[in-house]
């Protein structure tokens, strides 16, 4: 299996090779032909299986193909903590250097400042955290009708943390057809019970 085998794009197939990458993990492998195929997505696989490419490549070609507008926000990854946001970001630069996408970190312990800066200046994937993306969300600051991609990552850190009626408040507020995927190392029964909710008719994986 090659990444090339999994549909990706040609400027995503350099941008991993510049990575080092030279055959796709198993979630990668498994993970990407179905959200490219627009699936929804519950994928329990664990930190250091390459989990998170496997949702930011598929992410990235899914918005270059797409009609933009405005660039209102068209994806959102939801991590439970700031350093998670922080490497997933990084990982979207990464993966995302030949194309022209507009992202915004969305953490606590920072000045919203430059948030609400990037956010007004129009950014097509929110990397956030729940508690300053409710926050900015309340200040009026986001438009989350055109996301229509959604990553719930670790959930299971996220109901440890205390997060989960913060995504419920989120799934909310995103359009009702959309795409979600959700990455757990576990799956206890709150987590399986906010899939129920708001995925629809979903591919399960394990790795
Ligand atoms: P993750 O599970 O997403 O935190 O990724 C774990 C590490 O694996 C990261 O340092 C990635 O850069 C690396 N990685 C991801 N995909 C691959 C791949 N296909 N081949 C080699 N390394 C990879």
């Amino acid at each position: 299996m090659t990444f090339a085998d999994l549909g990706l794009s040609e400027e995503l197939l350099r941008a991993v090779s510049d990575a080092g990458y030279t055959e796709p993990t198993a979630i990668q492998a498994e993970a990407i032909p179905q959200v490219l195929m627009m699936r929804d997505l519950i994928a329990i696989a664990q930190t250091g299986t390459g989990k998170t490419a496997s949702f930011v490549l598929p992410m990235i070609d899914i918005l270059a193909n797409g009609r933009r507008r405005a660039r209102m926000p068209r994806s959102l990854i939801l991590e439970p903590t700031r350093e998670l946001a922080m490497q997933v970001a990084e990982n979207f630069e990464k993966y995302g250097k030949n194309h022209d996408l507009k992202m915004a970190l969305l953490i606590g312990g920072v000045q919203m400042g430059d948030q609400v800066k990037a956010l007004e200046a129009g950014v097509d994937v929110l990397i956030a955290t729940p508690g300053r993306l409710m926050d900015l969300f309340e200040r009026g600051k986001i438009l989350l009708t055109g996301c229509d991609l959604l990553v719930i990552d670790e959930a299971d850190r996220m109901l440890d943390m205390g997060f989960i009626p913060d995504i419920e408040f989120i799934c909310e507020k995103l359009p009702a057809q959309r795409q979600t995927l959700l990455f757990s190392a576990t799956m206890p029964p709150p987590i399986k019970k906010l899939a129920d909710k708001f995925l629809s008719n979903p591919k399960q994986l394990e790795v």
